[in-house]
């Protein structure tokens, strides 16, 4: 009888990071069990983890290079392609070729092509999936406590004794999270959710729901501060020894008319200072955010109130603290950790010239660019050449529509994937890559955890790692002493010397369960389950820095013509753009198409019923979803998930917002809807 191999490793999909136990039959993997001793899951895992593996062996895997020949795809071999590929790239200005690249990839791919990029293209073109999704919380975090990233551990979560989730349906997007919570709640603490929608977060976690009028979440927070002001609750000693701005703060939120602030969010004043005295009454405050507050065209002023909302009551710097941004990604943390961005380089060294002399001399090199590279939505619109590992900006973009016009017309797009995508489809040349299980490798995990993902099984024919192409490139472009890589575990003792949040980290020391979160300077150090714990924050004067933000209407209010604010959000069953989750038989069973949310007056005033098919229209685009009459979502809101390419939501989103994030409107778009539709 074949023995069955358990393969411990980490969940492919969310940034929770859960340990899972890859069940492999005869070299195929047959099915997933958790893994016991992990201490972030306990041997839970949602459904997505408890399915972790159908998409290996999914539709459209892909298994060759292929090359686009009049509107076809043939057969290619690997010496072919790359040829092609390090010719146009020999033959480019650096500043017209833009690299895209993705979180689901590891530390190790990451790394590799920004050191491509920077050294062999001497371009900051970079930039990556979390640009839509926490490209607020870095200047937010960065401008308030000093540093972009969670607090404190998702395990200490459970220490909380009021819990605060802003814009994040945490039972549904991380339910390995939400098992901290309701621990939490069980021990007593108070939990209040922000939320326009009555989700199922609300239902079987919420104390206190402020259902706030959509996109008025600053205002909302800032009314929240001015009652903690007012009643007295605000931390004095810590904001007199570790802060800086409080009067400012103070003097701002002296001048606002608590009516005004009820009639902007819809939340009664009541209610609001109920939860403003759970919180600021509270031993330890944990303000946990995401999409809801991050994808938000304003979503810079959204995080900094709720830091500064953490500085005003000294929840700060103990476990269960803090301000606390949830990574959509396997490795959320860990691309921007690694630099593939165009205003970090690797360790958030500020692309500059002073940093670009820094690597310079660690890499080797010369003429590193000094100025900052494009994003990710100016690559789309400008590079001439686009190289994309593992991005599907046709799902996952906004204005999909003008995205495709974009892609069709470059001078050569390369699409690295495992699958053909709806992104692959456009490209002139497609790699193969391997999945995560066919190729060891770091990932980092929202609370700042690195942990190591173990091969499982072989890759089909011809996958490689994502980061073994740019090194055979560099090779070809004579750039190959640099890129010296044969194995992950060699890129990453690179990534220790030039991450110094790294240094104490290891492959070996990895293969513990639960990893390690950094900082980790040196080898024996245990890793960090909590900033700030020595009450310094990482600003260069040492202080938190309150910031005063003013609420901003949305840029494109709803109107008579287009009278419903639409949100796109995640599901329990799926996944980001869907490439993984929908080539899943039992997670596509569970939920195969989009569904619109629409309230049941919205939808009698049109006459719509319950599991009609319906037309979502806003001024870019439209989409024929399937209704489901609901009132989780509030009378003027509808809800799509943008995991279906097909129905995607971001058919109907806006262009990209202005500095400094340039996210672009999420969770707040002008549509109409009516019945009918194919
Ligand atoms: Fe996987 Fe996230 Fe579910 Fe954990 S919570 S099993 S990491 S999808």
């Amino acid at each position: 009888m074949t023995e069955l191999n358990y393969v411990p490793t980490i969940c492919p999909y969310c940034g929770t990071g859960c340990g899972i136990y890859l069940v492999v039959k005869d070299g195929e993997i047959v099915g997933v069990e958790p893994w016991k001793e992990h201490p972030v899951n306990e041997g839970k895992n949602c459904p997505k983890g408890k399915n972790a593996y159908g998409f290996v062996y999914g539709d459209g895997r892909l298994e060759k290079p292929l090359i686009k020949e009049n509107g076809s795809f043939r057969e290619a071999t690997w010496e072919d392609v790359l040829e092609i590929i390090a010719d146009k790239l020999k033959d480019a200005d650096g500043s017209s070729v833009g690299f895209i690249n993705s979180g689901r990839t590891t530390n190790e791919d990451l790394y590799v092509v920004q050191k491509f990029a920077r050294c062999v293209m001497k371009t900051n073109n970079l930039d990556n999936s979390s640009r839509f999704c926490h490209s607020t919380t870095v200047p937010a975090l960065l401008s308030t406590v000093g540093a972009g990233v969670m607090e404190t551990s998702t395990i200490s979560i459970g220490k909380a004794d009021c819990i605060i989730l802003a814009g994040v349906n945490i039972h549904e997007t991380y339910p390995m999270i939400a098992r901290r919570v309701r621990k939490a709640k069980d021990k007593g603490a108070t939990v209040v959710v922000i939320d326009p929608r009555e989700t199922v977060t609300v239902k079987n976690y919420a104390d206190i729901h402020l259902r706030l009028n959509p996109a008025t979440d600053v205002a909302l927070v800032n009314a929240l501060m001015k009652i903690i002001i007012e009643e007295g609750l605000d931390n004095k000693e810590f904001i007199e020894s570790k802060t800086s701005g409080f009067d400012a703060l103070k003097d701002y939120l002296a001048k606002q008319d608590m009516s005004e602030l009820e009639k902007i969010t819809g939340v009664s004043r009541d209610l609001i200072r109920e939860a403003a005295e759970a919180y600021a009454k509270a031993e330890t405050g944990c303000i946990i955010y995401n999409a809801g507050e991050a994808q938000h065209a304003e979503g810079v002023g959204n995080i900094q109130t709720l830091a500064d909302l953490t500085l005003l009551t000294g929840n700060q710097g103990r476990p269960g603290a803090g301000v606390n941004p949830l990574r959509g990604h396997i490795n959320g943390e860990g691309f921007g950790d690694m630099g593939p961005i165009p205003v970090f380089y690797p360790g958030f060294v500020p692309v500059s010239e002073e940093g670009a002399k820094k690597f310079e001399a660690l890499w080797g090199v010369e003429g590193l660019p000094p100025e900052k590279g494009m994003s990710y939505m100016d690559m789309i619109e400008k590079c001439s050449i686009l190289y994309m590992m593992g991005a599907n900006p046709m799902v996952s973009a906004p204005d999909i529509n003008r995205v495709r016009g974009l892609l069709e017309n470059k001078d050569l797009l390369v699409v690295q994937d495992m699958f053909m995508t709806e992104t692959a489809e456009l490209a002139d040349i497609v790699l193969p890559a391997q999945t995560w299980a066919e190729e060891e490798g770091t990932v980092t995990e929202t609370d700042r955890r690195v942990q190591f993902m173990n091969k499982a099984v072989e890759p089909p024919e011809e996958a490689k790692p994502d980061w073994m192409p740019f090194c055979e490139l560099a090779k070809l472009m004579g750039y190959g002493d640099k890129f010296d890589f044969n194995f992950g575990a060699e890129i990453f003792e690179e990534i220790r010397k030039v991450v110094p949040t790294y240094t104490g980290i290891t492959y070996e020391r990895l293969k513990q369960a639960g990893g390690i979160q950094w900082p980790c300077p040196s080898e024996d150090h245990p890793g960090t389950d909590t900033m700030f714990a020595d009450g310094k924050f990482k600003t260069p004067d040492g202080l938190g820095h309150f910031q005063v933000v003013e609420y901003k209407p949305p840029a494109e209010p709803v109107d008579d013509e287009y009278p419903l604010a639409l949100c796109t959000g995640r599901i329990l069953f799926h996944y980001h753009t869907g490439a993984m989750s929908r080539r899943t038989e039992k997670l596509n069973f569970e939920v195969p198409e989009a569904l619109v949310e629409i309230n049941p007056e919205d939808a009698k005033e049109k006459g719509i019923e319950d599991r009609a098919r319906v037309v979502v229209e806003s001024r870019r685009g439209e989409i024929r979803p399937i209704a489901k009459v609901t009132d989780d979502v509030p009378e003027g809101g509808v809800f799509v998930p943008w995991h279906f390419a097909e129905c995607t939501g971001n058919a109907l989103t806006g262009p990209s917002a202005g500095p400094p994030s340039k996210m672009p409107e999420y969770k707040y778009v002008a549509v109409k809807i009516e019945k009918g539709g194919e």
